[in-house]
């Protein structure tokens, strides 16, 4: 047995404190990953400090536009905040696209983002992972990895980023607010998640014991008209083969400004950066966005199990770009 120790504190910067003093320190947020991870001893905290007390659970339309959410926000509650529902509707559909009713009522917005893998072998404590156990090895490339990456793999780590709303998030530019023992900083959302490179157990550039307090989303007028397509074995309760967050604005038939970001396919939230440079100036026709979309997809890295997913991204980028076009969405 092992002994795990809880704290709970409604002052930041005694959380902060908590943390950053203990060795094996982490925050509690929902739970909803953290204390699944614990029970399995996939993770192994000796401090949990329960951050459900702090003021954080905000959601603020801010002057010109923008959004402010709080680290400690729920993930229902964001859904359907009438600010996000009205002008950002690619983070409302992805937030009601993952989970279940239950998990989004206790899920914040601030554990979300650092939510971990669903690789089978990061979760089994008898296989070889770098991500879990650094320099053992992943069993993934020769094992089953249908559901894996293809874009930003590394030959240390293949699993992909699970959080949908982090997907819409990226495409919107979003920015990534901490305190930490060492004060405040923010963080561009594309910076926040790292490819797994030579360290796949280093996920975030988080400190320790800093904090998420919020996320800032800036004004993006084209959002109003925005989408998150997610496609999956089933159609509840299960994570993405591939996703995408996808907004454009179109004048006189031509792309005049575009945002696209993956899931389910990269190994963190993909900013699909060169289908946009593709699209924009080009005719707002099915051809242009499969041309994009090809160009993007070019960069894959496929395996056995998961080739399957490179015309499935093509795929859903072309089905949610046509679905922002076809209608008077523009
Ligand atoms: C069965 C199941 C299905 C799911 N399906 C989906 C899905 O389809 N799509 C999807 O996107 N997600 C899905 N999830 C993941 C779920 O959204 C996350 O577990 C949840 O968002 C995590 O939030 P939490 O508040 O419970 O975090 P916790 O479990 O409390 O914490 C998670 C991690 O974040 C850290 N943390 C929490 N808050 C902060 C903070 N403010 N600052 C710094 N670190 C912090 C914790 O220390 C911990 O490491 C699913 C989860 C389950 C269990
Ligand atoms: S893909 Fe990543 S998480 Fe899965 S076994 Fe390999 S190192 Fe671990």
């Amino acid at each position: 047995m092992r002994p795990l120790s809880y704290a709970r504190t409604a002052d930041a910067g005694a959380a902060i404190a908590l943390v950053a003093q203990h060795p094996e320190g982490v925050f509690l947020a929902g739970g909803t990953t953290e204390v699944d991870l614990t029970r399995q001893d996939v993770l192994r905290p000796g401090l949990l400090v329960d951050i459900n007390d702090l003021p954080l659970d905000g959601v603020d339309d801010l002057p010109g536009g923008g959004l402010r959410i709080g680290a400690l926000a729920r993930m229902s509650d964001v859904a359907r905040a009438a600010g996000v529902v009205a002008r950002f509707p690619v983070i409302s559909q992805a937030l009601l696209l993952g989970a279940s009713a239950q998990l989004r009522n206790m899920a914040s917005m601030g554990g979300n983002l650092c939510q971990r893998v669903r690789c089978g072998y990061f979760r089994d404590v008898s296989s070889p992972c770098n991500k879990r156990d650094p320099g053992s090895g992943c069993a993934a490339p020769d094992g089953f990895h249908r559901g894996h990456a293809i874009l930003g793999v590394s030959e240390k780590c293949i699993a992909t980023h699970p959080s949908d709303v982090a997907v819409a998030l990226v495409a919107l530019d979003a920015v990534v607010h901490t305190r930490g023992p060492d004060g405040e900083r923010a963080i561009g959302i594309d910076d926040f998640f790292l490819l797994p490179g030579d360290t796949p157990d280093r996920e975030h550039p988080l400190d320790h014991g800093e904090l998420i307090t919020a996320i800032e989303v800036p004004a993006v007028p084209m959002a109003r008209h925005s989408v998150y397509l997610k496609v999956r074995d089933r159609q509840s309760y299960e994570f993405a083969l591939a996703s995408v967050a996808a907004a454009i604005r179109v004048e006189d038939g031509t792309v005049v400004g575009v945002r696209l970001a993956l899931g389910g396919v990269g190994t963190k939230p993909w900013r699909a950066r060169r289908a946009e440079a593709a699209l924009f100036g080009q005719p707002a026709s099915e051809d242009s966005f499969a041309e994009a979309a090809r160009v993007e997809l070019a960069q894959a890295t496929p395996r056995r199990q998961n080739a399957f997913k490179v015309e499935l991204a093509q795929r859903a980028i072309v089905r949610a770009l046509n679905t922002l076009t076809n209608g008077d969405a523009r």
